[in-house]
């Protein structure tokens, strides 16, 4: 599957975000990557929100990874992490327990910056890629694999 979509507003891209969100299966890693304001956090905003996640939805820069437990489950999907990346040494995500949240058959993994433990991730998986065309208008390309 490759899809790409353009939206013209941060309220468009929430509603990507929410829209994948519930079609989305439990186990899966989902990679978002692209530049700095290129919508990242507001997609993710979008996908909780679809999900149900309680907020409030903070950024996982500091704290490398918030989890979000669902109250009521959604297509068999209990919990959601959102990682970011950033700071971490490919070793010390490990250490982390990436492998264990990859391996929640009943989670979700939202991954900011996979390029950062590019060497880690598993084969299957959903990438996301965000490119700015214009102030509003962004161009959001997901892939599956395998
Ligand atoms: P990232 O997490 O990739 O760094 P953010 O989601 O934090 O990016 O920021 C995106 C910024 O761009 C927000 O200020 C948002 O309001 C703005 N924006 C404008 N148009 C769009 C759009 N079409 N999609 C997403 N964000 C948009
Ligand atoms: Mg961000």
């Amino acid at each position: 599957m490759n899809n790409v979509y353009t939206t013209i507003s941060a309220e468009e891209t929430r509603k990507l975000g929410h829209e994948l969100a519930v079609q989305i299966i439990p186990g899966t890693l989902i990679c978002l990557s692209g530049d700095l304001g290129a919508g990242k956090t507001t997609f993710t905003q979008g996908f909780l929100r679809g999900l149900g996640a309680e907020g409030p939805y903070i950024s996982p820069t500091f704290v490398i990874m918030k989890q979000y437990d669902l109250g009521q489950p959604v297509n068999g999907i209990e919990r959601i992490y959102h990682v970011d990346a950033y700071r971490v040494e490919m070793k010390d995500f490990e250490i982390l327990g990436f492998s264990e949240w990859c391996g929640d058959k009943k989670g979700i993994i939202i991954l900011e910056w996979p390029e950062r433990v590019s060497d880690i991730l598993p084969e299957k998986r959903t990438e996301i890629v965000f490119k700015n065309v214009s102030e509003d208008e962004r161009e959001i390309t997901i892939t599956s694999f395998p």
